[in-house]
């Protein structure tokens, strides 16, 4: 059994009254380690310790700060197979997706912003003669970072570069499904000697420990990713203080096929932007949208495709599709597919849980599944599903699949397919949501602001939109 503790103030913690919570390997079905089940006093102590070391770490320069976060970038890629490893058992993901997507994109994040914080500069006014402005931006504080279970290492490390470049300490919470891959980075920081009380990481429920951090009133700004429902109650809890928050939430996002689209890329992709992780990635497409000219033929070959891509233990690297993160997830998701044919819908491929083999015959296995013949409005073209399940919406006219695509609480990303320049420029100003992406998902530039409209976000993450929420802006006008 794997025992994880916390890291506070640069020392590995249990809770303070001694209780653990268990952590399941989703691909097997069975308890393989513990955590601990921290309360408010362990929060608080681990806010404390962030609050002693804020002054010394605030007040190093940047290139000093700079080679920490460096280190811990090459102390992730040196444990690389370690952390892949960890992530694929603790998540059910493909252990190939876990060494291409989740941990390099970690140890990227840590030299993104490690590099960004020397390059950065800040605004100067020249007023009138003899006077000038010019802005300081001056760390938060402590920031709290809050993160979900699908990319939980790729996700935490997102919040916690930016907050540590900026000169903020941090107390960050993973997921209680997902503590793993955070329990280690703890482990990477007291190797490399990395300042006590910098990083602090603590385990536990949201509920509970997540809410007695972002309600502690020494945390200065709350850095959350996960679901809207959450999100809301972060927002109200941090209300009264006046707290900084970012909040990155769901997203019912829509793929748009045009006829005139390089249909076998479009299909291609349409399959990874459906499937990658088990259809858990807030990016997914989850209502495809394709014009009637090739309507029949896009769905033929997406079935094709998608009957090819079974789900097998994720611990085999041919492995392209793993098992749900978790026991309740799964009856979730297969509760979306009954509520799919309750409303009229066709399950055109997929549905089904699936049980594999020896070690994972108890595995949260579900086949990847296309659903068919269902209006936009209904609830499962609205409502957040976050696994396997995609639904395709046939469309005639450019104006109708653009009112459909903005006809949902949501407004996280989309993707367009289509060979004409000026309808990619036209329908990617006329979707309401935060990323837009033609002719490719995914694709990543750690510059561009990151996050959603409507109640898919709140705030922008990435690039200068990251530095400036975890700072302060401060405006000195001097007279000479
Ligand atoms: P949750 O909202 O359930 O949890 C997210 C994090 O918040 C977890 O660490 C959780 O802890 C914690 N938490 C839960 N309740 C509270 C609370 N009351 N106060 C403080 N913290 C709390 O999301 P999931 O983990 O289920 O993740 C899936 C969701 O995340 C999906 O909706 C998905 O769309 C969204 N997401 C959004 C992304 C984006 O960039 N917009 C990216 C990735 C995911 P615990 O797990 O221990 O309960």
């Amino acid at each position: 059994m794997e025992r994880i503790q916390n890291y506070l103030g640069g020392e590995f913690k249990d809770s303070m009254t001694g209780d653990f919570m268990e952590v399941y390997e989703p691909a097997v079905g069975l308890v393989y380690g513990s955590m601990p089940r921290s309360t408010q006093d362990d929060v608080h102590f681990a806010v404390d310790q962030a609050v002693k070391a804020s002054d010394s770490w605030a007040a190093l320069a940047p290139d000093a700060r700079s080679k920490w976060l460096i280190r811990i970038a090459e102390a992730i890629e040196h444990n690389a197979d370690q952390l892949a490893k960890a992530e694929s058992k603790d998540t059910g993901k493909p252990i190939t997706l876990a060494k291409q997507l989740d941990i390099p994109r970690a140890a990227a994040n840590f030299r993104f912003f490690a590099t960004s914080i020397l390059h950065s500069h800040t605004p100067a006014h020249h007023t009138n003669a003899g006077i000038f402005n010019y802005t300081n931006r001056h760390p938060v504080g402590v920031a709290g970072c809050i993160s979900p279970w699908n990319l939980p290492l790729y996700l935490l490390t997102w919040k916690i570069a930016p907050a540590l470049a900026t000169g903020n300490c941090v107390v960050a919470k993973p997921s209680e499904i997902t503590p793993m891959t955070a329990y280690l980075l703890s482990g990477i920081c007291e190797r490399i000697n990395f300042p006590k009380g910098v990083i602090n990481i603590i385990h536990g429920p949201g509920p509970t420990t997540g809410e007695a951090i972002v309600t502690h009133p020494d945390v200065s700004a709350i850095s959350f990713t996960g679901g809207t429902q959450t999100g809301r109650r972060i927002a109200s809890l941090a209300a009264p203080s006046f707290k900084k928050v970012s909040l990155e939430m769901g997203g019912k996002n829509p793929n748009i096929i045009f006829d005139d689209c390089n249909l076998e890329a479009a299909i291609d992709i349409t399959i990874k932007s459906s499937f990658t992780n088990q259809g858990q990635i807030c990016l997914c497409g989850s209502r495809v949208f394709v014009q009637k000219g090739i309507y029949k033929k896009f769905r033929t070959a997406l079935v094709e495709s998608a009957r090819n891509l079974q789900p097998s233990d994720p611990s085999d690297p041919n492995t392209k599709m793993g098992a749900l993160s978790s026991k309740p997830h799964l009856k979730k998701v297969l509760g979306y597919i009954e509520l799919a044919k309750s409303e009229g819908g066709k399950i055109l491929t997929g549905g089904n849980r699936v049980h594999l083999k020896e070690r994972c015959k108890d595995g949260y296995f579900m086949q990847p599944t296309i659903v068919e013949g269902l209006d936009n409005r209904c609830r499962t073209n609205q409502e957040e599903i976050f696994g396997p399940v995609i639904s395709l919406i046939p469309f005639s006219e450019e104006e109708e699949v653009v009112a459909m695509a903005n006809d949902s609480g949501y407004g996280l990303s989309a993707t367009i397919w289509t060979e004409n320049l000026s309808r990619a420029h036209r329908v990617s100003k006329s979707l309401k949501c935060g990323v837009v992406w033609v002719n490719c998902w995914l694709v990543r530039d750690l510059r561009t602001p990151f996050g959603g409209m409507k109640q898919s976000g709140v705030g922008r993450e990435g690039g200068e939109e990251a530095l400036r929420f975890f700072t302060e802006a401060q405006n000195v006008c001097l007279k000479i």
